[in-house]
């Protein structure tokens, strides 16, 4: 990949920061919690560049982020607590998880299948005026290499990822330096996970207390499986081909009913991934899935496969 670019924070740094991301390429952009690796999170080769971007192992769900609240509503539904949340602390460090909207137009790979999506307006300015520039919901998790710390300048981001990404937006140091404060509402909302906007402040705008994350229940633990997608058929892995009965999801050049990626290019794979698993997952299926290599972004995808072929509860 050629070298990475250090966009200024002027207007021909945001145009150019908007349209790198308009044409489906990484960019890191400041926001006032963390940088952020952005990528165009409706289009699920584009979220799986910023996997592969970070060498994350693991197809975890993605915030997604947005001008401002009218956006968001576009991709998600919100409830009177969220309205709530969002109109006390948004722009600013929360991200709300709440039901997708069928409509949403957002990539499978951004919410690893669920049928929720968790959704920011940062407070930054300039992440403000580039996700307006760019005209789409952004996807963007923590521009940093998978297992390392957050970045909280442009420098940093460069240390991590210099030439895996196409710009860095330079906008000085993060203010807050820490992730949002991730709520999931409902019937009775819950935090997720703790970050810039204290939960005391949360449950005063709520007027309730907010259920805390259930910090019991071990990290390996396969309870944790339930909150992922996983199709309701059942799943064989390493298949060289179909028994009778089954349907086979290939990869690389086989015959197969659908293939990650004919080329065996493991982001076309990954960014196939959850939509090919959702076509094949039919009342009473069963299907094989083709080996793939354990490289890059086949990690991933192994992961999520395995997890998705354990026996369930
Ligand atoms: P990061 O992008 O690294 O800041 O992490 C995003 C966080 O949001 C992770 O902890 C995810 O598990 C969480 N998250 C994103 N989407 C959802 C969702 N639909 N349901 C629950 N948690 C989510
Ligand atoms: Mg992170």
């Amino acid at each position: 990949m050629p070298e990475t670019q250090l966009l200024q924070p002027d207007e021909d740094g945001i145009n150019r920061a908007a349209e790198l991301l308009r044409t489906g390429k990484l960019v890191a952009i400041p926001t006032e919690t963390v940088y952020g690796l952005a990528g165009d999170a409706t289009r699920d080769v584009c979220v799986a560049r910023i996997f592969d971007a970070k060498r994350r192992p693991r197809f975890n769900p993605l915030i997604v982020h947005l001008p401002d609240i009218d956006a968001a509503r576009r991709i998600a539904d919100f409830d009177d607590a969220a309205e709530a949340l969002a109109g006390a602390f948004w722009p600013g460090a929360l991200t709300l998880v709440l039901p997708l909207k069928s409509s949403a137009g957002i990539a499978p790979l951004v919410t690893a299948g669920l049928a929720t999506v968790a959704v920011r307006a940062p407070g930054h300015p300039l992440a403000r005026d580039l996700l307006t520039r760019a005209n789409r919901p952004i996807a963007a998790p923590s521009a940093n290499p998978a297992g390392r710390i957050s970045p909280t300048t442009a420098q940093h981001v460069l240390d991590g990822l210099d030439g895996r990404i196409a710009a860095v937006l330079d906008g000085g140091p993060c203010e807050t330096g820490i992730e949002s404060t991730i709520v999931a509402t409902g019937p009775a909302p819950r935090l997720l996970r703790p970050g810039g906007i204290p939960a005391e402040a949360l449950e005063a705008c709520l007027g309730a207390p907010l259920a805390m994350p259930d910090t019991d229940a071990g990290i390996a633990s396969p309870g944790q499986m339930r909150s992922h997608y996983a199709p309701g058929a059942a799943l064989r892995l390493d298949a060289d081909t179909a028994r009778p009965g089954e349907v086979l999801l290939g990869f690389g050049e086989m015959e197969s009913d659908l293939n990650l990626s004919r080329a065996g290019d493991m982001v076309e794979a990954a960014a196939n991934l959850f939509g090919h698993l959702r076509a094949l997952d039919t009342e009473g299926a069963s299907i094989a899935v083709a080996p793939i290599p354990e490289t890059g972004l086949g990690r991933a995808i192994n992961d999520r496969l395995r997890r998705a072929a354990a026996p369930r509860d």
